[in-house]
């Protein structure tokens, strides 16, 4: 099967590995930099952005992460996964930096106030139906760059889901209403990889 990585140094790293698994991919919890060797895709998962910046240096993944990104490893990132894709972010805490690969720019926490967590369904490019969304302190995509794609979108036109080559990145969370077709998504573009490097 496909080894897909889950960087697990902090947030929903189960639900994940869980959605991996029924899909039919060996699921690798990521915790130390041997870890990513072999390695056909990753996810990074949701939680807290400048927690998992911080560990991830403390560790020693965040420059083979940068340099397998810069490679063209398939990377599916939501919520706080998709912050630390993003190229440029709005809102940063604590001097945190991102990994980076999208060519996009989030802005964190950007639902606050009152509405901090919200479900609905989405349109989202290339699934057929609705996908069901979770966002819980989610952030927005404001700008997206010349090198990435908006898949899906809130009926007020923020930017909720873009695709950049291999790179995949969700505001909301799929996992917690066992939506799995984004991470079938991920196995897509790891195949699409696949064969790109067998041809
Ligand atoms: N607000 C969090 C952050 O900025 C993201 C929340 C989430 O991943 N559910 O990292």
């Amino acid at each position: 099967p496909v080894r897909i990585g889950v960087l697990a140094l902090q947030g929903d790293v189960r639900e994940h590995a869980a959605i991996l698994t029924a899909l039919g991919a060996e699921a690798v919890l990521v915790r130390r930099p041997e870890q990513l060797a072999d390695l056909d895709g990753l996810v990074i998962p949701g939680g807290e952005s400048s927690v998992i910046d911080k560990l991830s240096r403390i560790f020693g993944l965040r420059e083979p992460l940068r340099a397998l990104i810069a490679d063209g490893l398939p990377v599916y990132g939501t919520c706080a996964g998709l912050i630390l894709l993003a190229d440029e972010i709005q809102g940063a805490i604590d001097g945190q930096l991102t990994f980076g690969g999208l060519d996009v720019t989030v802005a964190r926490n950007a639902f606050g106030g009152q509405v901090e967590s919200f479900e609905t369904t989405l349109a989202v490019q290339g699934i057929d139906g609705e996908v069901a969304a979770t966002f819980i302190r989610a952030p927005l995509i404001t700008r997206v760059g010349p090198r990435a794609k908006a898949i899906a979108s809130l009926p007020d036109g923020g930017v909720v889901a873009v695709e950049q080559g291999g790179l995949l990145g969700t505001s909301f969370h799929p996992e917690m209403n066992g939506e799995t077709r984004l991470h079938a998504r991920l196995l897509q573009l790891v195949e699409a990889r696949r064969s790109a490097v067998a041809a």
